[in-house]
């Protein structure tokens, strides 16, 4: 199957005729080809985009109008929910389940949530009581945005992009990861056929060096949004400094799964499974550093294992399917090369390492599980992005919390205990975007989503996501002249 990406409202192919191949990564199989953009092929999507906010009618329409078709967005959305299920399970590398109970369910909902925020964006008044008027803070679109997302939640990230960019009144140009084009490709079409105008959103395939860098560097570009590792972000942030762009950067994670002593043991240990091995672990909220009470160790240690022998890995398209593959040949080798650094570095390897023999084809890799890690190892400090957890031992809370804020990364955590206000107390003193009590990994469109320390910058999701795509106004209006004459009697006497 052959994909055109969107440019100005068409469908076009690369200008230099160039394309790639999408695969699915469970049976390594090419399932469609895709433009190679260039670099002029961003330079057009941003014209386009500029175009669209300096004159096209989108960011002129009233938030109830935009709100409007973003409604109907979602609707589309959930009306094709079963094909867009099936290719973000085909291209992305995610058991059909998965995507059809989590990942298109979320993108219509996250659809809708931005549709109705979309209409609650409106004027506040301030009453200046010294100054003797009321002053007005308006909230206005920024202008042109790039969102550059990665592979783990194709469809997903480009809702959580596409969707609050338009219903601030901004115009957008999207790039989605190289792997991963085509449910965002698809989500585009739904947003054109939903009554967006030409120009409003783009979408340009291609690689990150390229079409990335000319979004992040163009001065007619306003604002980028980016998600991914840590290591292009902050590269993507150096580049937005020379025009000085509005960032909001979704980083990568190393989530602390803290259990208490008097953690219901069934509950901690299905969360902590969930936590490590959701969509392969390639997920920057993935609890990847378990943290286990020396009283607890052994015995939480052998049922975590027992039970994580019992993850089904098969083919995407199976409903019997727990696990599917890495997303790509060169990921399972990375997360292999972290595999053997755990073992050099003299943690235990408990579980896994190694690829199933059960599949033949497709970058698969066993559940697995290190004890014995000390939180200087690599493996503990660096966000690997496979099925790889790691147990740390703590012998009281200070310890824990040591260790649970011990990285560089502030994105997820999870602290498990039946004891909730000692639980609160703890989340409380973690350093982290979001924490849960007693669950992991859940995410509500309603509230805010991003990272301290080097998981991020800014927020996203809710209603402080889609502040994140305004500008703020201040606009006084002296509407009895009292005011200016005042002030201007200080240097001009009547
Ligand atoms: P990247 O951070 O490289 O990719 C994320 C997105 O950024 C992709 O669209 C990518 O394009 C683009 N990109 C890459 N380089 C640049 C650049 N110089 N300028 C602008 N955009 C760029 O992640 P990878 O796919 O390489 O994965 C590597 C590691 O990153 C993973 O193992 C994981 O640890 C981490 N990661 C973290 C994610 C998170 O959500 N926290 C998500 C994905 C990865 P392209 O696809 O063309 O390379």
């Amino acid at each position: 199957m052959q994909y055109n990406m969107l440019i100005n409202g068409e469908w076009t192919e690369a200008s230099a005729e160039a394309w790639y191949e999408a695969l699915d990564p469970s049976t390594e199989g090419v399932i469609a080809t895709v433009p190679r953009a260039s670099r002029e092929d961003v330079r057009s999507a941003i014209d386009a985009a500029r175009e669209a906010f300096d004159k096209g009618p989108w960011p002129r329409m009233s938030p109830d109008e935009r709100g409007d078709v973003l409604e109907r967005l979602a609707a589309l959305v959930e009306k094709n929910a079963d094909e867009l299920a099936a290719l973000e399970s085909l291209n992305g590398g995610k058991p059909i389940r998965q995507t059809s109970f989590a990942d298109v369910p979320m993108a219509i909902e996250h659809t809708r949530h931005f549709a109705r925020l979309a209409r609650t964006l409106g004027d506040e008044v301030v009453d200046l009581p010294d100054i003797g008027v009321k002053s007005r803070v308006v909230r206005e679109p920024i202008g042109v945005c790039g969102g550059i997302i990665p592979w783990n939640f194709p469809l997903l990230m480009a809702v959580w992009k596409i969707a609050p960019a338009l219903a601030a009144g901004n115009t957008l140009v999207l790039k989605p990861a190289t792997y991963t084009p085509l449910t965002a490709l698809e989500y585009a079409k739904l947003v054109m056929t939903a009554g967006v105008p030409r120009g409003a959103l783009n979408v340009v395939t291609g690689p990150g060096a390229e079409v990335g860098e000319e979004l992040t560097s163009n001065p007619k570009v306003d604002r980028v949004a980016f998600t991914g590792s840590t290591e292009v972000g902050r590269k993507i942030m150096a580049m937005a400094a020379s025009t000085v762009k509005k960032v909001t950067l979704e980083l990568g994670g190393k989530a602390p799964m803290l259990i208490l002593e008097d953690a219901d043991p069934g509950e901690a240990l299905r969360g902590s499974l969930f936590g490590a091995f959701l969509h392969q672990g390639q997920i920057c909220l993935a609890g990847t550093r378990l943290l286990l009470p020396s009283s607890l160790h052994d015995s939480f240690l052998s049922r975590l294992v027992e039970k994580a022998k019992t993850i089904r890995l098969g083919p995407t398209s199976s409903w019997e399917t727990d696990m599917g593959p890495l997303i790509s040949a060169g990921q399972r080798k990375r997360v292999e090369g972290y595999i053997s650094t755990g073992v050099k570095e003299g943690a235990k390897l408990v579980l896994g390492g190694r690829r199933p023999d059960i599949m033949e084809k497709g970058f698969y890799i066993e559940p697995t599980i290190f004890d014995d890690v000390s939180n200087e190892m690599t493996i503990a400090q660096e966000e690997i992005f496979g099925p790889v957890l790691s147990v740390l031992t703590y012998d009281d809370l200070d310890e824990a919390l040591a260790l649970a804020n011990g990285t560089e990364y502030g994105l997820g955590a999870s602290v498990w205990s039946r004891d909730l206000k000692r639980a609160e107390d703890l989340a409380r003193r973690i350093r982290a975007g979001t924490v849960w009590v007693n669950h992991h990994h859940i995410l509500s469109c309603a509230t805010p989503h991003g990272g301290y320390k080097q998981s991020g910058v800014g927020r996203e999701l809710g209603i402080w996501g889609l502040h994140e795509y305004t500008e703020l106004k201040h606009l006084f209006l002296d509407e009895s002249g009292e005011a200016m004459k005042e002030a201007f009697g200080l240097v001009l006497p009547e």
